[in-house]
């Protein structure tokens, strides 16, 4: 499947400084350090009385190993950077994350997930653009891309001039990356809110204070970071939003979902791509570790800010800890957490819609069909929580109807998943009603919907009725 056209259907957006890529088409489970009889003392010479000259990078058996932690790595710096682009590469084009149409908006936090995020989706715009230059046909256009910060401010002060300058060092990561031209967005959390700016502060300041659990209100402020990715991305014309989400932090939603009692819809979390969400969202740094990240930030100069990132606390703090504890024990711990919970069986919205265009359509079904699990599709169709979008039980769903179009307290708290109601609703029924006031409209807007529960086919039908064949038409 080798290939250098732009007309590829393949999507694999190749081109010769690739070749290297191919001797490891996928992700090395363990991180780049050789074992620990490989160790490197302090007088420069291996244990087993091998000198380190002796060692060299295991993919290009030329150059020395670099030095990952104090030991001695797998690779070569080159080795490491295309390595790690390979396993970004192969998730993409394999599960069909991004088509030359798309319109990518990354969420970029300035931590190095999103930091190499943005720098591999660019590396990969860079090369298609080069295709699309050479080729003469010009049939496959360059996917755009631009970069949004969500701005949390409100919640987790940060001092003024930091902030500024925070984000003054953003703007100039993204516009010195070569053309094409990135938009830079930084988007406040309370654009949520399509009231003006000083009225959704405060509800926003009001929905936060509400939540006495101090893992409820991180997890919601997390929910409500999705919907404002989702409301600029929408607004701007993006069609995918790429987030910097890697195999540590999904290790850890695997075991904070546990422990919060999120089994069920834990397998919807965890995957390449997330298409519950109006414009889907995908993950292709999956398979990439924390550490290797990090890595290849020091290794490149790849500027990171950690001031705006707050810091967790009550239970998702506790399992950041322990999973650090777990990989610095056995450094392919990670990868094993998520391995075990890939075994669950994912959601019929964990692969990407379909398209319009028939070639890209075609090509993106060859790539699923050949490496995507298959999602059990007799689920029934999901209704989701109306405060973290999770899928629910069907068992769990009550069918509940709305008097004058209005939702009681009660109807409110039955539909949304077990974990909100615990971690995130308050206790108080009749604060409850408080609480559903103060949610920003996208989240009441879906929950409406999810509402009509048994109905909601019958309603689309008749929406739908006059385009519907009658069986007689229908050519069977
Ligand atoms: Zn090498
Ligand atoms: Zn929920």
């Amino acid at each position: 499947m080798a290939c250098n056209s732009a007309t590829c259907q393949s999507g694999c957006y190749r081109d010769d400084n690739d070749k290297l890529d191919d001797q490891f088409p996928l992700p090395a489970p363990a991180p780049a350090t050789v074992p620990n009889h490989r160790q490197q003392t302090t007088n420069g010479v291996s244990p087993d009385g091998d000198s380190n000259d002796s060692i060299l990078c295991v993919k290009c058996k030329l150059n020395q190993p670099m030095a990952v932690d104090g030991n001695i790595g797998l690779f070569c710096g080159d080795c490491f950077r295309s390595n790690l682009y390979g396993k970004f590469r192969f998730s993409v084009t394999s599960n069909a994350l991004i088509s030359p149409s798309d319109n990518v908006l990354v969420a970029f936090s300035g931590g190095p997930s999103s930091r190499v995020a943005l720098q591999f989706v660019h590396e990969m715009q860079m090369k298609a653009q080069k295709n699309f230059d050479a080729s003469r046909d010009r049939s496959l256009p360059v996917f755009g891309v631009g970069v949004a910060f969500i701005d949390e401010s409100l919640i987790v002060p940060v001092p003024a001039d930091e902030f500024d300058k925070a984000i003054e060092e953003m703007r100039f990561v993204v516009s010195n990356l070569a053309p094409p031209i990135k938009q830079f967005y930084v988007v406040p959390t309370e654009s949520i809110y399509s009231s003006d700016s000083d009225d959704g502060r405060n509800r926003l300041k009001e929905l936060l204070t509400g939540v006495s659990d101090i893992t409820g209100r991180e997890d919601l402020l997390e929910h409500l970071r999705m919907l404002a990715l989702q409301k600029v991305a929408l607004e701007n014309g993006y069609t995918k939003i790429l987030l910097g989400t890697c195999t540590s932090r999904i290790a850890c939603h695997v075991l904070e979902a546990t422990v919060k009692g999120q089994g069920y819809s834990l397998a919807a979390d965890i995957q390449y791509v997330d298409a519950r969400w109006e414009i889907p969202v995908i993950l292709p740094l999956r398979d990439c570790l924390a550490q290797e990240l990090h890595t290849l930030c020091s290794l490149d100069s790849l500027k990171t800010l950690e001031v705006l990132n707050g810091h967790n606390s009550g239970i998702n703090a506790l399992i950041t800890s322990f999973v650090k504890l777990l990989q610095e024990e056995n450094p392919s711990r990670e990868s094993t957490i998520v391995r075990t919970a890939g075994k669950l069986t994912p959601f019929h919205f964990n692969r990407m819609p379909e398209v319009d265009d028939c070639n890209i359509r075609l090509a993106s079904q060859r790539r699923q069909k050949k490496y995507n699990l298959k999602p059990n599709e007799s689920l029934p169709p999901e209704s989701f929580c109306r405060i973290c979008n999770s899928p629910l039980k069907k068992a769990d769903v009550k069918s509940c109807k709305m008097e004058d179009g209005k939702m009681s307290a009660e109807v409110f708290r039955d539909t949304c998943c077990r974990s909100c109601q615990f971690q995130i609703l308050p206790k108080d029924i009749s604060a409850v009603e408080h609480f559903h006031s103060l949610l920003p409209l996208q989240m009441v807007a879906r929950a409406e919907y999810n509402n009509l529960g048994e109905d909601k086919d019958g309603l689309l039908r008749e929406q739908i009725q006059d385009c519907l064949l009658s069986d007689t038409e229908d050519g069977t």
